[in-house]
């Protein structure tokens, strides 16, 4: 893609969205509080699937080392969101980073669910990375992870907040910075569409009605604050607005410039 990163402020901090993917659709986001580097969600990895995700070399041609991320926030568990926190040797992507998942989110995993529905006829390759990827990164993990409940300040503006549905434990992170604010709502949609109906359930959500609840709650807030919105699917960089449509919502993408 011509430009994987996209620079801006959320009040003091620097943001660098990144895209962690040749085709977009895989939206990143890196804030810089000054004090800390925090990365939000770390992409698929590099050996979870047949296209190993450009996250490391994206880091590096931002002038980034990964030892530089002081803190990894993890939104769920899914491969495509906790893949790339751990390399192909086995060893931490960030070896100084704080790595933060909801409790929630872990204990979900801890009982060796069933991620995906059993009534779709999803490829043996997908279904096995879909339910193998979080058990084994949550165990590469399991001992710095740090669980937090919902609410939790992770450094000094970057909240963690519960959203369950897509997952149990599934959560969005809220960074605010001089009066300004951005959450970073990760699979709460995947199209612009899914949100015209606000009983959309994605395939992937596990539990309907909560997922129902956590998108309301949300959206109807983003829309009375109208709070900068980034969406991990959409088009890079995936930020915008959500506004009132009839029974839902209409997203409105933030104008960058090219
Ligand atoms: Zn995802």
């Amino acid at each position: 893609m011509d430009n994987p990163f996209f620079r801006f402020k959320i009040g003091s901090f620097d943001a660098l969205a990144i895209c962690d993917s040749d085709e977009g659709g895989i939206n990143l986001l890196l804030v810089d509080t000054g004090a800390e580097k925090v990365l939000l969600d770390t992409g698929v990895g590099r050996d979870v699937t047949d296209t190993p995700a450009p996250l490391m070399d994206r880091l590096k041609e931002a002038g980034i080392a990964p030892e530089d991320i002081g803190v990894v926030i993890l939104t769920h568990a899914d491969f495509d969101h906790i893949g790339g926190a751990v390399k192909e040797d086995g060893k931490l992507a960030f070896p100084n980073a704080r790595y933060i998942i909801s409790q929630a989110e872990w204990d979900y995993w801890q009982t060796k669910p069933l991620r995906l529905r059993q009534d779709i006829d999803y490829s043996e390759a997908f279904r096995k990375m879909e339910e193998d990827t979080p058990k084994r990164r949550l165990a590469q993990l399991a001992d710095i992870l740090e669980k937090v409940e919902s609410g939790a300040e992770i450094v000094p503006g970057i909240q963690l907040i519960g959203a369950p549905g897509h997952t149990p434990g599934n959560s969005i992170v809220a960074v605010t910075s001089g009066g300004e604010k951005l959450l970073f709502i990760a699979d709460l949609f995947y199209e612009p569409k899914n949100l015209e109906d606000p009983n959309w359930v994605s395939e992937y959500d596990g539990n309907a009605e909560q997922v129902i609840a956590t998108r309301r709650r949300v959206f109807n807030e983003a829309v009375r604050e109208h709070t900068l919105l980034m969406a991990y699917h959409l088009p890079f960089p995936g930020l915008g607005y959500v506004s009132e449509n009839g029974a839902g919502w209409a997203w409105q993408a933030k104008e960058i410039a090219g």
